[in-house]
C-alpha cells in the first residue's frame, strides 16, 4: 500500500468474520428468539435492527468480500478472528479459500468442556494461526491451572494468543440490548505475567494497547518480552483516564517500552458495509508521521511484526 512511508506491506492484526453462524449465535441468545431462525426470520430480527448487511451463508462468500475490499484498500492480509465461540469452522474455510489473504483465530471459552479437544481441533485439523481468550467474558483468570493444557497446545502449535483485556465493548450485543456481564476483575494485564514467563515461546497480544489498562500492559511488557499490543479501534478508552492521553502519547509510550516491533497494527473491523476502517489506519499513521518514526518501525507496526509472528 502506498502510505507516506512509502510503499508497504500492511496487515491487519485484528478483524472480525461477522459469520452467518455468528448472527444465527447472536440471534439464537435473544430472549425471545425466532424460531424457526430462517433466512427471513434472521433479518426480520436482527438485519433491520443492526443495519448491517446479513452475511451470505456460505462463509467462502464473505471471505470473498473480504478480499474485495482489502484489494481495494491495498492490504496485504489480514487477521479473521471467528468471533463466537464454535465458529471456528467458518474462518477455517475462509482461510482455506484465500490462504495467502487471510490469518485464523478463533474465540474459545477455555472452560467449556471441550475447550481442549476444541484447541486441538483448531491448530492441528483447522489451521488456525491464533487463540482468542476473553476473561472478562468468561470469567477466568489466565493463570488458572485450568488454562495451562490449553496454552501448552498453542505453544506446540506454535500459535499466538490474544487475550482481551480492559474494557470490552461488543457493540452488536449493545444494539440488541443483550445484557453483558463483563467483569473487569479478570481483565487486567498483570494476570499475564506468570503466564508469558511460563510459555516465553508463545507471543501474547493484548489489543487496543490493555484497553484502559495502559500501564499494567506496560509494566507487564517491560517484563515480558514476547507481550505484544495491537492499535486497533477508536481507542476511547484514552479519554477515561483520570488524566486523558492522546492517541500519540500511548503510541509514543507504547514505542518507548514495546518498541516498534512489538506494536501490532489492527483496525478491529467487523461488518459490512462499513468494512475495513480506512479512517482510523488514516489517523494512526499520522500518528507515526507525527513521532518521526523510520521507515523500517512503520513498516514493522504496520505489518512486518505480524508476518514475522505469523509467517
Ligand atoms: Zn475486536
Amino acid at each position: 500500500m502506498q502510505t507516506s512511508f512509502g510503499d508497504l506491506t500492511v496487515v491487519d492484526a485484528h478483524a472480525h468474520f461477522f459469520s452467518h453462524r455468528f448472527f444465527a449465535a447472536l440471534a439464537a441468545s435473544l430472549p425471545e428468539p425466532p424460531s424457526p431462525l430462517s433466512e427471513d426470520a434472521l433479518f426480520d430480527t436482527l438485519g433491520k435492527r443492526l443495519a448491517f448487511e446479513l452475511p451470505p451463508k456460505d462463509p467462502v462468500e464473505l471471505a470473498k468480500r473480504w478480499v474485495e475490499e482489502l484489494d481495494r484498500h491495498g492490504l496485504a492480509r489480514s487477521v479473521l478472528i471467528a468471533s463466537v465461540p464454535g465458529d471456528e469452522d467458518s474462518v477455517a474455510a475462509a482461510a482455506r479459500a484465500f490462504p495467502d489473504r487471510f490469518i485464523p483465530y478463533f474465540m474459545l471459552n477455555p472452560q467449556a468442556p471441550n475447550a481442549l479437544e476444541r484447541t486441538k481441533r483448531g491448530f492441528r485439523e483447522l489451521g488456525m494461526k491464533g487463540l482468542c481468550l476473553f476473561p472478562a467474558m468468561h470469567h477466568f483468570h489466565v493463570w488458572e491451572k485450568e488454562i495451562r493444557p490449553i496454552l501448552e497446545e498453542v505453544a506446540a502449535s506454535r500459535g499466538v494468543v490474544f487475550v482481551h483485556c480492559g474494557v470490552l465493548k461488543v457493540g452488536v450485543r449493545d444494539k440488541l440490548g443483550l445484557p453483558n456481564r463483563f467483569d473487569l476483575r479478570f481483565a487486567n494485564p498483570v494476570d499475564l505475567s506468570g503466564v508469558a514467563q511460563s510459555f516465553d515461546t508463545v507471543p501474547f497480544v493484548v489489543p487496543h494497547f490493555g484497553s484502559g489498562f495502559f500501564r499494567e500492559l506496560l509494566l507487564v511488557a517491560d517484563e515480558c518480552p514476547n507481550l505484544y499490543t495491537d492499535t486497533s479501534s477508536s481507542n476511547a478508552w484514552t479519554s477515561r483516564l483520570p488524566t486523558p492521553l492522546s492517541l500519540a502519547e500511548v503510541f509514543e509510550r507504547s514505542l518507548d517500552v514495546l518498541g516498534a516491533e512489538r506494536i501490532l497494527y489492527g483496525s478491529d473491523s467487523s461488518f459490512f458495509p462499513r468494512g475495513w476502517q480506512k479512517d482510523q489506519f488514516e489517523t494512526q499513521v499520522g500518528v507515526l508521521e507525527q513521532l518521526r518514526v523510520t521507515h523500517e518501525q512503520a513498516a514493522a507496526v504496520l505489518g512486518g511484526n505480524l508476518t514475522r509472528l505469523v509467517p
